[in-house]
């Protein structure tokens, strides 16, 4: 029988990522004969796990929060979209080199083009400045946006991120000042939305946009902000499917198989945690 491979996703804390649960019914599903583990990993302790990762058993990893900027220079080779983003979320390990790539940009457009399919005559203003905002930027760049705002609490934050992006249709301000009136488009990528309660903007500020903007959360799961924005009859999208499409894309680097889609959305959809 053939050596079982290995892979997993490592962070600090994994006990909430629902990678596991998506990805090992996907492998058992196209017959990769691998399992997919959770890689409890402190910084301190990130050298030692990404130099384990060269072993011909393993197949990579997926990274998340806090780790996806300082593993980039742990790594042989960097994709230049990951290298754009600054963060890598996906390592490829291949004859003991390791590659990061970063799929949360393809995860992001896949799941907001099924949402809305002419994007690129759509305005938008994104919440948060953060590592999942700028992702979010380029993503909307690339598909074409023709105005992008970034609204962050720390405006100096959202003015770097522009600046390093560079692209003409980027602007930043402060989340108060955000031009909600002319967004088509509402994205919150800030960290706010895991809790009830939790919102970044007073909800008030929902009934400015135009009555057919649709409002993005990336938090996985119901927020009371799409709440708040379904009450008001908008199109509301979660964060599931850039989730489900960035896990898609990084089985597909892992194995060099297609991912089993329908495998991936039943199974991040049960592994879904309610709100807290
Ligand atoms: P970061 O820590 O890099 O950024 C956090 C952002 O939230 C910053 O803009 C920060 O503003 C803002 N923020 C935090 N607290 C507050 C507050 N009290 N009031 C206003 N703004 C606040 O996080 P990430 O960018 O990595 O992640 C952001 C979210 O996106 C998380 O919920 C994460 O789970 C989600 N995500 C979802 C993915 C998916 O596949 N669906 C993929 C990746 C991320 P400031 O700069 O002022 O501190």
């Amino acid at each position: 029988m053939s050596q079982v491979l290995r892979l997993g996703v490592i962070g600090d804390p994994v006990a909430h990522s629902i990678s596991p649960a998506m990805q090992q019914p996907a492998l058992d599903a196209m017959s990769v004969n691998a399992v997919y583990e959770r890689w409890q990993t402190s910084a301190s302790e990130l050298p030692e796990r990404i130099a384990s990762l060269r072993a011909p058993c393993m197949l990579g990893a997926n990274v998340t929060v806090p780790h996806k900027q300082a593993v980039m220079a742990l790594l042989d080779d960097v994709s230049p979209l990951a290298q754009q983003v600054g963060a890598v979320n996906t390592i490829v390990s291949k004859d003991g080199r390791l590659s990061g790539d970063n799929t949360d940009v393809y995860g992001f457009a896949t799941a907001l083009l099924e949402a809305c399919s002419d994007v690129a005559n759509r305005r938008v203003v994104v919440l948060g400045a953060g590592g999942a905002a700028r992702g979010v930027a380029l993503a909307l760049s690339q598909i074409g946006a023709p105005s992008i705002t970034i609204a962050n609490r720390n405006a100096d934050r959202a003015h770097t991120l522009c600046k390093e992006l560079g692209f003409a249709n980027l602007q930043s301000t402060t989340l108060a000042n955000a031009p909600f009136v002319d967004a088509d488009i509402l994205i919150n990528a800030t960290s706010l939305g895991w809790h009830a309660g939790e919102t970044p903007i007073d909800q008030q500020a929902l009934a400015s946009l135009p009555p057919d903007a649709l409002v993005v959360d990336l938090t996985y799961r119901d927020t009371d902000l799409l709440d708040a924005a379904r009450d008001r009859g908008l199109a509301t999208l979660d964060g599931l499917g850039m989730l489900v499409y960035q896990g898609a894309l990084a089985f597909e680097r892992f194995t060099g198989r297609p991912a089993p889609l329908d495998v991936m959305w039943s199974a991040a959809r049960l592994a879904r945690a309610p709100r807290l």
